[in-house]
């Protein structure tokens, strides 16, 4: 038997269609885990097994997440990692982060998708690259079955230690290149779903140029094109990255990546701070993807990617909260606010990104990085049912309601009054249903105190 949900009376309700369309008064038809019509409410049938009245709300599709690592969630604010640059924030934190157990894995990844959800995110990749004492894919998984987000997990590795001239300690690292690929290729075969309306899929992530072999990236491409999934990794983030690049490779990390098969529609590469022009064209031309993380990029002192120039040129672009412990937040709505503000400070110009054009990469922009622009990210008959509302009525968008989806982002950022994902309520009138969140946080704390006493 089919379920029915009605969502009526919305102030506004922003497709994110093709049009580009804004309904006055609105109202989204749900039958199962798909939308069925869209459309002023007057419009619409009356009738539903459960009608939401969002009179007063501002009503969107859910926002995708395109970066992150979940796992960082344990170690926010860690003094020796609050002053430093990418290099030393991470040389700090590698032999900290070498003590997690599978148990620290699930539980900060519940906290993640949890605050991640109460933002407006429903749909989230985890670049997922750091495995010790026991951890697996499976960890972050039971996370996202518990909370019913819509997951897409990277494997990613680190595999080059110190002794081999890479970044982390050898302790930290999975030595083994071929045991890297088994895993990858056993996680993809396990649990990569290639139905429309999946809920969990599965990509390839080596993490950076600098944690594992050059062979690693040739091997792991071969492999994610041989299991038609997609590739993800970090490049070019900050001036270290790109000297450790010329020193190792005697190239850029745009030239890299086009010689180790690290370009195309199926790849999308986090930060790309200093992506170069050749770069910017490349991935304009080859249909590559750009994770853009402003927050990240500033609490690392990283630099401000180019991301207006990066649009002009046809590069496919989402935001992405990038991990806790650079953010220090899993808040979406308030990157798209912050990818907003510091575009008009990269170019001194005002009209560098508007909200709308904020909202729309924080939606259509990363459907798109994903893979999954026929399926989620806009609200048309056909899509998922992964649609978000905020309550107009809070004090943040007082004085704003001549412009109610503008203010979403000319105001602090606010959590979701509701969430559907799949058609699943797991936001209602704010509080987050599939889990209680005081005993996650206190679980959450315990395990971080834990792991930072060593
Ligand atoms: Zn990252």
């Amino acid at each position: 038997m089919s379920r029915t949900l009605l969502l009526k009376n919305a102030t506004v309700v922003a497709t994110m269609d093709d049009e580009q369309r804004e309904i006055a008064d609105g109202a989204v038809f749900i039958t199962d885990n798909r939308i069925t019509a869209v459309g002023p409410t007057a419009e619409l049938p009356t009738d539903a097994d459960q009608v939401i009245d969002l009179s007063g709300h501002v009503l969107m599709p859910g926002l995708v997440n395109t970066h992150h690592h979940m796992f960082q969630s344990l170690t926010r604010a860690l003094p020796a990692a609050q002053n430093a640059e990418l290099f030393d924030w991470l040389s700090a934190l590698f032999p900290v982060w070498g003590n997690i157990t599978p148990e620290m894995m699930t539980v900060s990844a519940q906290t993640s998708m949890a605050e991640l959800m109460l933002s407006g995110c429903t749909t989230a990749a985890d670049h997922a690259y750091f495995y010790v004492n026991g951890s697996r894919l499976e960890d972050n998984l039971e996370a996202a079955h518990r909370l019913g987000m819509r997951y897409h997990g990277v494997r990613g590795a680190i595999t080059l230690g110190h002794s081999q001239g890479g970044l982390p300690p050898d302790h930290v690292v999975e030595r083994d290149e071929d045991a890297v690929l088994k895993e990858m290729q056993r996680v993809v075969e396990t649990h990569h779903d290639r139905a429309d309306d999946a809920m969990i899929r599965v990509a390839l992530g080596p993490s950076s140029p600098f944690t594992v072999s050059p062979d690693l990236m040739r091997q792991s491409a071969v492999l994610a094109r041989d299991l038609g999934v997609l590739m993800h990794t970090h490049t070019a983030e900050n001036a270290k990255d790109l000297a450790f690049s010329q020193e190792r490779y005697g190239m850029t990390p745009a030239q890299f990546a086009e010689e180790t098969g690290w370009v195309g529609d199926d790849v999308w590469h986090a930060h790309c701070v200093h992506l170069d022009d050749h770069g910017i064209k490349l991935f304009g031309r080859t249909g590559t993807g750009v994770a853009h993380c402003p927050c990240s990029n500033m609490r690392l002192a990283s630099g401000i990617a180019p991301i207006r120039k990066m649009l002009d040129h046809d590069v496919k672009v989402g935001l992405g909260v990038d991990g806790t412990a650079s953010n220090d937040g899993n808040d979406l709505l308030g990157e798209a606010r912050q990818a907003m503000l510091v575009a008009r400070v990269r170019h001194e110009d005002p009209t560098a990104m508007s909200a709308r054009e904020a909202l729309w990469l924080a939606t259509r922009g990363g459907a798109r990085v994903l893979g999954r622009d026929d399926n989620i990210g806009r609200l048309a008959p056909g899509y998922c049912a992964d649609l978000i509302a905020f309550d107009l009525n809070d004090i943040a968008y007082a004085g704003g309601q001549i412009d109610p989806l503008a203010s979403l982002l000319f105001s602090a950022p606010r959590r979701v009054a509701y969430s559907i994902i799949n058609g699943r309520t797991v936001v209602d009138q704010g509080r987050l249903t599939p889990i209680e969140l005081p005993a996650l946080v206190e679980q959450h704390n315990r395990l971080a105190r834990q792991l930072v006493d060593g």
